[in-house]
Order: C-alpha cells, then structure tokens, then sequence
C-alpha cells in the first residue's frame, strides 16, 4: 500500500488550513524522485482571506511596544538554534544541497533575525529641537501594514528570512509565498516562528505560482511586495506591483564575474574559486559562474580543472559530498542543454561534468562540475545565467579590459577580484558597477549589519532586502512639526506668510 504524501497546509489568521484547491504539487526530493509532500495552489479566495487576516492583525500589532516585538526575535533566534539540525535536513531532502551548506542557508537567514531583535536601535526616528521659535521637528517610521514576500527555490531558509522578520519586526504584518518547489522548510521556520509569539494574523503564508503571485501583486490592502527570484519574473513583478501602487523591490538574476590578476595567490584562489562555482551546485545567486582569467593568470586553466576533479558529487545527506543535485529534472535538462550549446558554439569542454554516476543516488539530477575554456561573450554560456555547476572562463589582457568586460553584462548582482595589489583592488571597487563586491572574497553576501543590493538588470527598486536600508522600505517617514503654546510672548497674531 502506498502511503499519500502529506498535504502543505497554509497559515491564516494563525490556523495551519489545508487549501481547498483542486491543483496540487509533488514536492521532489532531487537526490531520490521520493514524492515528499504536495503543495497547494491557493485560490484567489484563500489569498484574499490571509490579506484580511493581515489587515486586522496590523491594527493592533502597529501599536505593539517595540520591545515586545524585539522579544518575540530574541526568543526565535534561539528556536532556531535548537533546531538546526532538523531544520537541515528537511532543507537538503527537498533542495538537494549538503547538510552543511543547508545549516549555512539557515544560518545566514538566522543572522537577520538576530538583526530583527535589535529593532529598537534601527526603527528610530530624528529630532531638530527650536526649528523656529518654541518649535521643534521631529520624524517618526510608522509600519506600512499589510507587506508580502515571494521567495526562490535555492535559499529556502534564508531568503524567507530576509522578509517576514524585519517586516513584522518593523510593525507590519505579512503575507509569504515560498517557493512551490521546496516550500517544507520554510513551513517549519514559520511554525517556530509562531511558537516564538508572532500573533494570529501578522504572519500568513499562501502556496502557489503565478496566479498567487499576481493576485498579490493586484491586491488593494497589499502595502508593499518583496521579491527574491529570476529576472524575468522579478521585472513581472516589479511592474505589476509597481503600476497597483505598491512599493516594491526584487532581488533578480546573476552572472557573477570573478576576476583573478596574475599576482593573485593562485593556490587560495583557486580553491575560493572551485567552492564559488560548484558549491550548492552552482545554484546561488551569488555564485562565481564566470571567471576572467587576465595576463599570465591565463595559464591556471589545468591547475583548476584538477582540483574540480576532486569534488564529490552525491546526495546532500552523505558525508563528505561537495555537489549535490541541482533542484529537477528540468533544472538538469536546461543545464545539459546549455553545455550542449557551448560544445556546439565552439567553447572548449575542458571538464565535462554531464551524467556523472552516483552510486546509490541513480535517479537524482546530477550534474557534476563543468568547466569551459575559450568562452567569449557572444556564447549563451556567457549570456544566460546557468544556475548549474558550470564555470565559464574567459580572458583579458588587462584589468581595464576585465572591468569593461564585467560592466557590458547585463547583470550586476556580485563579482570578485583576486589580487595582491591594493591599488588594483581600490580602482576595481571604483569602477565596478556591480552591488556586491568581493576583493579575495569569491561570494561576498553582506552581513546584516549592511544591505544586499544588486545592479542593472540584477535589481529594481531602491532599497535592499535587510540591513538599514529594509527598515526604511518597510517604514514611512511621518515629519510633525510642533509648537507648544506656553509662552503668551512667542503669540504675534495672525500671519499669513509661509514661515513657522
Ligand atoms: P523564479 O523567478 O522562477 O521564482 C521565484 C518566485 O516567483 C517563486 O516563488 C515562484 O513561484 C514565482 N514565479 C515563478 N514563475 C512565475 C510567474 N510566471 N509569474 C509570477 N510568479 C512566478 O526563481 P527561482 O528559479 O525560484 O530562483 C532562481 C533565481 O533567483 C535565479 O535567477 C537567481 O539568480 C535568483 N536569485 C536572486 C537572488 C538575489 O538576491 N539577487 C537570490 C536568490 C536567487
């Protein structure tokens, strides 16, 4: 007898519901095929009913003492310490990455909820005592109201992470929808999240895919969306948000260029590289896919190929592995498809990662690290992002001719430089137009302290999804100028210029 897999429920108005949708989804272990859950398609009606629950939840929890609201995160940063372990495995059963690389998902999303308690500190607002006479000014940064987060597959732990606790934290309740392709573990980080004292109402998730995130995106109570995915949806996103009215800001698509100067440390380099590009499979948005080996640097091509030859591809759960599968088997025809189209455009397949075997792990979308030598910037390879562990490398003569190179993408999300010259790595900061900026750090992704950000087509919107910059997406600035009438003498009658 086979056993159903158990249903993804929702969370409204602080009740798991199951959907009453009639379309459903298998959630699918990448390693095995094993069906692990199905997760719903919610309706029109079930995304109106969290919006409501939302709306009626923001009326009291606008008011909520800043300390209470910190609490609640001082209390959920540790649930999700003592859960850790659980929290990894159900991340690498249904995305595919090693189990320290998913503890790694968890914990970067963790830092930001640490973050989050320290609200107090972020949310303040400024003061200009005696602005005229017995008059003073003062700004204050009051909750939106009802906010909602669309996230990607690859950081299922982090990326909800991102969202939902600055956005509660700041005063605002909040609608989710996680990816539909590894929703599990964000379910179980929201019901830690409950158990830490977020009230009925103020966190709400709906499942789904397009038509869940249209519906957001329309919807007239929806104060401001956070989006985290590919740029062809976030750009969707972005406008059909935008044009309701919404505040809006999506973190979109990459292709992150590392580029190593010959008096680089080649031994260090090398290996940041080899981690960049083929941990987590490649599937980072932050990952190094590109690297642009310049002058003499040119000739480590074989010194890299040898050590991605040492990387183990295998289950996430088994010890020891470096590559685990990428997300589906459509994942991996695209992957296999675009390396085709390399050999076919004349790039060099100088290792070719495709159908590797995995004892024990035959039916997983494998594919094991890739490397193309001879890549130029008419390529697909070079053109589309890959979201596989394939590296695509390229030369420059200079580091002119690199930073040039890096600036023509389309994509500014992150790069890196390897080098031992300050002055190279000053004038590559100046002139990069890329958020994210590594010099020795292959995947430079800011502490919360900072922002995320992006570039070109890699971000649109302002403001980045947590450090400083969030508080003030989830905010609106009130100014109060005020006077106090204490004094008969400060009263000259009537006035009707514009001074105070
Ligand atoms: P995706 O764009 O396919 O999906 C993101 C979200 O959009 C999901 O919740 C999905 O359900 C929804 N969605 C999918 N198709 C839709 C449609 N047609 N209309 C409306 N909504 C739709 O992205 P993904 O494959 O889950 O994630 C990988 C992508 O995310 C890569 O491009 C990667 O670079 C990017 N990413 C960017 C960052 C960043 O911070 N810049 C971080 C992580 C991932």
């Amino acid at each position: 007898m086979t056993v159903a897999a158990p249903r993804i429920r929702m969370l409204i108005d602080g009740q798991f519901v199951e959907s009453a949708t009639s379309h459903w989804q298998d959630v699918i272990n990448p390693a095995t095929q094993d069906v692990l859950a199905q997760v719903p398609f919610a309706t029109t009606g079930e995304v109106d009913a969290a919006v409501a629950a939302a709306k009626e939840a923001f009326k009291t929890w606008r008011k909520t003492p800043i300390g209470t609201r910190a609490r609640i995160f001082l209390k959920y940063q540790q649930l999700i310490r003592e859960n850790m372990s659980e929290l990894a495995h159900i991340l690498t059963a249904e995305q595919g990455k090693t189990l320290p690389d998913a503890e790694g998902d968890v914990f970067r999303g963790l830092e930001v909820v640490e973050h989050a308690a320290a609200i107090g500190n972020l949310q303040l607002g400024e003061l200009a005592n005696n602005v005229a006479n017995g008059v003073d000014t003062y700004s204050i940064m009051q909750p939106l109201g009802v906010c909602a987060g669309i996230t990607p597959f690859n950081f299922p732990a982090m990326i909800p992470l991102w969202m939902f606790p600055m956005a509660i934290a700041t005063g605002n309740t909040f609608i989710l929808k996680p990816s539909e392709q590894d929703p599990m573990v964000t379910m179980r980080l929201v019901e830690l999240a409950l158990e830490a004292g977020i009230p009925k109402g103020v966190l709400n998730v709906v499942h789904g895919g397009e038509e869940v995130v249209n519906a957001i995106c329309d919807h007239p109570d929806i104060k401001a969306v956070s989006f985290v995915g590919s740029t062809r949806v976030g750009t969707h996103v972005y406008n059909r948000a935008s044009l309701a009215g919404k505040r809006v800001q999506c973190m979109m698509g990459a292709k992150n260029h590392a580029v190593v100067l010959p008096d680089a440390n080649k031994e260090q380099t090398l290996n940041a590289m080899v981690g960049a590009a083929f941990g987590a499979a490649g599937q980072r948005c932050m990952a190094a896919s590109t690297l642009v080996l310049v002058g003499e640097a040119r000739g480590w091509v074989q010194d890299l190929v040898e050590k991605a030859k040492t990387l183990k591809v295998s289950g996430g759960t088994v010890a020891g592995t470096d590559v685990g599968p990428v997300i589906s088997c459509s994942a991996r025809e695209r992957v296999e498809g675009l390396i085709a189209s390399g050999v076919e455009q004349g790039a060099k397949l100088v290792l070719d990662g495709r159908k590797p075997q995995v004892d024990g792990f035959e039916k997983g979308n494998f594919v094991g690290p890739t490397i193309f030598a001879g890549v130029t910037t008419d390529m697909r390879i070079y053109q589309e992002e890959i979201f596989g562990p394939v590296l695509v490398i390229l030369e420059a003569e200079t580091l002119d001719e690199a930073i040039a190179m890096v600036n023509s993408n389309p994509n500014g999300n992150g790069t890196a430089l390897f080098t031992q010259s300050g002055a190279a790595a000053r004038r590559f900061q100046e002139d990069i137009d890329v958020g994210q900026v590594g010099i020795n750090v292959p995947i430079p992704v800011p502490v919360p302290l900072f922002s995320f950000t992006g570039s070109r087509a890699s971000k649109l919107g302002d403001l980045g999804p947590y450090g400083k910059q969030v508080v003030l997406f989830y905010t609106q600035t009130k100014t109060v100028t005020a006077r106090w009438f204490d004094d008969e003498t400060l009263s000259h009658g009537v006035n009707t210029t514009i001074s105070l």
